[in-house]
């Protein structure tokens, strides 16, 4: 089984839709199962409805999964586990209050030296543990050994002790923090490869940790992904906007060229336009960089154009709001100039909205206006234009710029005569 663990607390990162899409992708090819395990035991941060835009995402990248979970309803058995902890002396009751343990970190900090437990209760008395009625968390007991992870992109990284430390893994409410909840549920997900982002990896020894005081005997991998840069070579954050898939969707790129996208940042792909299902003959997780993928627009503007171009007629003119074949047959004309579909719906609207003519060529596009809207129906464009030539006694740009203003809206674009092949059925109500 696989897991795709979303936290609901903001708008989908296109990091995480390419977690989710790698973990479809080896789900599918590995023959496992997909989980999407919505992470929300950090109820301050949960923004309400947030999950089911997660998974309403999913379902428009084509990202299958079999069983969708909410962490909190595993809040018993991470009672349980931490109870279970505690009696085999894996984890103890840590009193050190807030101030405390602020004032340790206070120092560290100036001493220039992370944070560590200091074991002020690893070893209380058991007299001291139980007759205290002070607040207290649950930690679990630092490991003796070092962890080695062995990631699939990263290679092995070992962690030491001090590293992983003596963290706690139930809040003094006796709510799970996010390490103890994610190991024990990978464990009980019965998950056999965990694919994350990177800012993960540090917690990857401390979720190891925890199973391995469980007795959990089952070798569980990891694939850690690069984060994604911004043009700035910083991590994309909720400041740049290309960073949310709800505001790539908005600016007109197709879920599959979004995907096509992340499955080739940072990847070697024996080509660059693809669909996510070409894509579970040949993906490969080992090919993936090491090194930090950078966000490129272009490259995706260019993508998306591919892909725009790979609907059917009738596809596209339902994504620039109409539902008929000849129009989509224009909107493919128009994709020689626009790469996304808020850049190319305009130039559609523009063929049906009420013309503005400069003014120098107001009287001649009056003319051509009564013209067309009495001409009989010619099958060609060339017999259509000789005859309103004929009609108009308009000719070279007094009747070409006219005509196209007419009939696109634009003053530049393509060809009149290919818009014409589409058109000619929609003359009365592109020139009323
Ligand atoms: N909930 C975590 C996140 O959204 C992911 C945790 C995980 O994949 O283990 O970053």
């Amino acid at each position: 089984m696989l897991r795709f663990a979303p936290s609901p607390t903001g708008d989908m990162h296109i990091g995480n839709l390419r977690v989710a899409l790698f973990n479809y992708i080896v789900a599918k090819q590995r023959g496992e199962e997909l989980l999407v395990r919505i992470e929300d035991t950090d109820k301050e941060r949960n923004i309400e409805g947030k999950d089911k835009e997660i998974l309403d995402i999913l379902g428009l990248f084509g990202i299958e999964y079999t069983n969708v979970i909410h962490q909190s309803e595993h809040l018993r058995y991470h009672r349980m586990m931490a109870i279970q902890l505690l009696q085999d002396k894996h984890a103890f009751n840590c009193f050190c209050t807030p101030a405390e343990l602020e004032h340790k970190r206070e120092v560290a900090k100036k001493a220039h030296k992370p944070f560590r437990y200091d074991d002020a209760c690893t070893h209380l008395p058991h007299e001291l543990v139980i007759d205290n009625e002070n607040p207290f968390t649950i930690r679990l007991r630092r490991p003796e050994e070092a962890v080695v992870v062995n990631d699939l992109i990263k290679g092995e990284i070992s962690f030491a002790p001090e590293d992983i430390d003596a963290f706690i893994i139930m809040r003094a409410e006796k709510y799970p923090t996010y390490n103890f909840a994610c190991a024990v549920d990978d464990m009980l997900g019965d998950i056999s490869l965990v694919i994350r982002g990177e800012d993960h990896m540090s917690n990857t020894p401390k979720q190891i940790a925890v199973r391995n005081a469980l007795g959990y005997e089952k070798k569980m991998e990891y694939a850690h992904l690069p984060i994604i840069l911004n043009d700035e070579g910083k991590k994309m954050s909720k400041r740049d906007d290309a960073s949310s898939v709800k505001w790539l969707l908005k600016e007109g790129y197709l879920p599959s060229a979004i995907a096509n996208y992340l499955i080739h940042l940072g990847n070697k792909t024996p080509q660059e336009i693809f669909t996510l299902k070409e894509s579970l003959a040949w993906f490969d997780l080992s090919s993936i960089s090491k090194a930090p993928a950078r966000f490129d627009m272009d490259k995706l503007k260019f993508i998306n154009g591919q892909h725009l171009r790979m609907l059917d007629a009738k596809e596209l003119s339902r994504y620039v709001g109409f539902a008929d074949e000849a129009i989509g047959e224009v909107a493919k004309i128009f994709l020689e100039e626009a790469r996304t579909l808020k850049e190319l719906r305009p130039k559609i609207e523009a063929i049906f909205a009420e013309k503005s003519i400069p003014e120098e060529f107001t009287e001649q596009a009056e003319i051509l206006r009564k013209v067309i809207l009495d001409a009989p129906y010619f099958e060609s464009f060339d017999d259509f234009k000789k005859h309103l030539m004929q009609e108009s006694g308009l000719k070279g740009k007094n009747f070409f710029k006219p005509l196209r203003l007419l009939l696109s809206g634009a003053e530049h674009g393509p060809e009149v005569a290919d818009l014409y092949v589409y058109l000619k059925d929609f003359l009365g109500e592109i020139v009323k």
